[in-house]
């Protein structure tokens, strides 16, 4: 079989040209960064989880209306998405205080917010995605203020449902990044989700202890990362058969949450 053509390789995925025009193989890596590429390393198994995660997540949305890349899974660490044009322009969702909203205002991590916040970074790694408002967005063409209108409505439909979603298993949403894209069909475009959900772009807690699940165990030294991830899988019920055990550099000890 001819070799694919590689598209893009970022941190945490790589893209390949697919089968048909217009579509992408998107590849999960077991590679993690964080701190703007600072900290690098590698969670066993990570790029599996995260693929089924995500594909789980994404067709779960799809029954509610919401528009995505996905197409469908085509083997452990690949799924197939329509190629849309990525909106530079990461949506952060929150819904309890942590991370980089809890350094800014000097806030305690834990609080939940009386609403759901929504904040917009500009996806340019070479300037550390800089936060930015509703004016930049336009003013500078990344989207237009009907595009706006449509990521913001779709950021929070998404919440709503997967606040739900996970809560059902006993896990916390705190906060999530989303990426959105246009994808045009006989003239016609639509705003659709694209990228990634999964444990690397969301923090989420064990309802009853707080634990912490997601990529914060790998940003702040915390052990466990592919048992957190494989936690989630597990509680969501799609834990993939034969995944390899995790490696060293992950486990720090036996596995702890229940
Ligand atoms: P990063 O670029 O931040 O290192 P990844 O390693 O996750 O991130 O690389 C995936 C890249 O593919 C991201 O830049 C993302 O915006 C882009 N992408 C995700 N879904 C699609 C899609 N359906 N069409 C085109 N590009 C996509
Ligand atoms: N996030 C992400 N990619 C980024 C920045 C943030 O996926 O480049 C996610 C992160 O995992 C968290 C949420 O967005 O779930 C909010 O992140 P925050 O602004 O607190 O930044 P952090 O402290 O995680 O860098």
């Amino acid at each position: 079989m001819a070799r694919r053509r590689r598209i893009y390789e970022g941190k945490a995925k790589v893209m390949y040209e697919g089968p048909e025009p217009g579509t992408l193989v998107q590849y999960f890596k077991d590679d993690a960064t964080a701190f703007n590429n600072q900290k690098k390393g590698t969670i066993t198994g990570k790029g599996v989880l995260n693929n089924r995660i995500s594909e789980y997540l994404m067709l779960r949305l799809a029954e509610i209306g919401i528009p995505t890349h996905f197409v469908r899974r085509l083997n452990m660490r690949e799924q197939l998405v329509r190629q849309v044009e990525i909106i530079p322009v990461e949506v952060v969702v929150r819904n309890i205080v942590a991370g980089s909203l809890a350094k800014r205002f000097g806030m305690e991590e834990g609080q939940a917010l009386p609403r759901s916040i929504i904040e917009y970074y500009y996806k340019k790694d070479e300037l550390g995605d800089p936060m930015i408002s509703e004016e930049h967005i336009t003013a500078f063409g990344w989207a237009t203020p009907q595009d706006l209108d449509d990521i913001l409505n779709l950021s929070l439909r998404i919440n709503d449902f997967l606040l739900g979603l996970f809560l059902g298993v006993g896990l916390k949403l705190v906060d999530f990044k989303l990426e959105f894209g246009r994808l045009w069909e006989n003239e016609e475009m639509r705003i659709v989700l694209a990228d990634e959900i999964s444990p690397d772009n969301c923090r989420l807690w064990d309802a009853k202890t707080n634990e912490k699940m997601d990529k914060d165990r790998f940003r702040r030294d915390l052990g466990n990362v592919a048992e957190a991830y494989q936690e989630v899988a597990r509680r969501l019920g799609i834990l993939p058969e034969g995944l390899p055990e995790a490696g060293p550099g992950d486990a720090t000890g036996p596995k702890t949450m229940q």
